[in-house]
């Protein structure tokens, strides 16, 4: 196993791309196998010496970047081991966690087969989007990462390991779970608080009956190493159809993103053969559609917000099913000349790009004033999109700062991007954030769906859960790692596990 010291191995692991600053660790070190994480393990909870573990460092809280002690790196720890197709059962995928998120993807996909969760950044490690909850465009129709994990493997601090399976150790009527590790039983008492519906990434999991893989999803890298993952896969769809329709005014697609999904869910629960079921439902805002025109001149004048979607379709449906998207575009004022729909896969995929275009530019503007990233992650309930997006506006549209609005408007879950461009600017963005965030909270949202909480938005979590919650957090934290060494200062503050 190599192990190295040296500032410039050191330093590509103090940083992620939430532009925290300051971090700092006395040691990289890059296990090969899971006997080698619960040496470094072991070693480190004898020394009381702090271990963050490190995916591929795209995560967007800081949950990676070390402040003391070492860096477990996952990179060598294995990638893709097996994929198993067969006929009349779903395939799955048996791999190691260091697998990009777009090597799994071509891989499952040269065998006919897709992994659905589909997160806007491709390099993440698979390890990593377990340890996130991550989820994508596709999670309106195919829900987030956790739904497709049915398996796996974690190292835990002490170096005892953990073989969980879905659908096995479950919680019980108490709320507690039982863990069973190759040298002790770890008994656990779930939290009592109330996870929100729909995409959510913030904090410990807690249900009742759950699998106790489940605590482990989402758990930023704070309860144990993830060294093993089976993942359920699906038959690749035939074909796609899909579009970037425009439209003059923000109004007009925020109702026609609500009139497709409201079909789209409809159409999805009854079994209804060729009708619109989106898998994919994106919104853009004007100030989007701005920064995009930086790279893309053929968006059209009067382009003041786009929807992009995508849908699944058999051959032979293709035309009738696209008639409905055109008649849905109409019935919304969108420009529909102008719009663009996938006549092939090369086109689909074009628009794939521009849609994960957005993130790329907001960063690169980031870079320019080396300032920190404000960006939400809030979901709602539905019956509160629209006051959501409302909220949005009157909170921005006066702030004087720079902002854009895009995102899984099909999942109530869009991301303001606040581009600050100098200190000042930042600590005003962060009281509007806190502002928005209360109010989310208010509404039975969740302050993260898919990014995680991280070192970042801490004290969010402590809004959502309250001290209870943050304290029922700290004694699951404290049962499995109790040299509390792992992924310091991520999720959980200290004070709450030093008392
Ligand atoms: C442009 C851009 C777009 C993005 N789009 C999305 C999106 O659509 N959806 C989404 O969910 N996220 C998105 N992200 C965020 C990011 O890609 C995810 O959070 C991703 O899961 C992080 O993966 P990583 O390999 O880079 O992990 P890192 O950043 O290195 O680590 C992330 C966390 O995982 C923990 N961890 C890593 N490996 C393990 C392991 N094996 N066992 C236990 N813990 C581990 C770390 O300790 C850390 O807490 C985006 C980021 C960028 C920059």
């Amino acid at each position: 196993m190599i192990r190295s010291n040296h500032p410039d191995v050191i330093h590509p692991y103090l940083k992620d791309a939430s532009n925290l600053s300051g971090g700092y660790a006395q040691e990289v070190v890059f296990p090969e196998d899971e006997d080698d994480v619960a040496q470094v393990l072991e070693e480190a909870c004898r020394t009381k010496t702090p271990v963050t573990v490190a995916g591929n460092g795209t995560g967007l809280v800081g949950s990676r970047i070390p402040f003391g002690g070492i860096v477990l790196s996952t990179e060598k720890l294995g990638g893709l081991k097996h994929i198993h197709q067969a006929a009349e059962e779903p395939g799955y995928a048996v791999t190691g966690p260091a697998v990009t998120l777009r090597a799994l993807q071509e891989a499952v996909s040269a065998k006919g087969l897709l992994y659905p969760p589909d997160p806007t950044e491709q390099n993440a490690f698979l390890g990593a989007s377990v340890a996130t909850n991550a989820s994508g465009a596709r999670t309106f129709k195919y829900g987030a990462t956790r739904k497709w994990v049915r398996r796996l493997k974690v190292v835990l601090a002490t170096g005892d390991m953990l073989e969980l399976r879905r659908g096995e150790c479950l919680a019980d009527k108490e709320g507690r779970l039982f863990l069973k590790g190759f040298r002790n039983t770890i008994a656990l008492k779930l939290p009592q608080y109330r996870i929100p519906e729909g995409k959510h990434s913030a904090g410990y999991y807690s249900a009742p009956d759950m699998s106790a893989l489940d605590l482990f999803i989402g758990s930023e890298g704070t309860l144990g190493v993830i060294t093993a993952v089976e993942l359920v896969l699906i038959p690749k769809p035939q074909e796609l159809f899909s579009g970037i329709v425009f439209f003059g005014k923000e109004e007009n697609a925020w109702q026609f993103a609500h009139q497709a999904r409201e079909a789209s869910l409809k159409n999805r629960a009854s079994c209804a053969k060729d009708q619109i079921d989106a898998s994919a439902l994106e919104y853009f805002d004007s100030h989007s559609i701005e920064i995009l025109r930086s790279a893309y001149s053929q968006i059209p004048q009067r382009a003041q917000a786009a929807i992009f979607f995508e849908q699944e379709i058999q051959p032979e449906s293709g035309k009738k099913l696209a008639e409905q998207w055109f008649l849905l575009c109409r019935s919304h004022q969108a420009l529909f000349d102008q719009s663009w729909f996938s006549q092939s896969p090369k086109e689909h995929t074009e628009f794939r790009v521009f849609r994960h275009a957005i993130p790329a530019l907001v960063n690169k503007i980031l870079r320019q004033h080396n300032q920190q990233k404000i960006g939400t992650d809030f979901t709602v309930p539905g019956e509160h999109l629209f006051d959501l997006l409302e909220l949005y506006r009157q909170s921005l549209r006066d702030s004087g700062l720079r902002y854009c609005i895009f995102g899984h408007i099909g999942d109530n879950h869009l991301h303001v991007n606040l581009l600050p461009q100098n200190d000042l600017e930042a600590d005003w963005g962060w009281q509007i954030y806190r502002k928005i965030a209360l109010q989310i909270i208010q509404w039975g949202g969740t302050i993260s769906a898919e990014h995680g909480v991280g070192k970042i938005k801490r004290e969010y979590l402590l809004d959502m859960f309250g001290p209870s919650g943050l304290r029922e957090m700290a004694a699951i934290k404290k049962e499995l790692d109790p040299c509390l060494i792992l992924g310091r200062g991520t999720i959980i503050p200290e004070e709450y596990l030093l008392d």
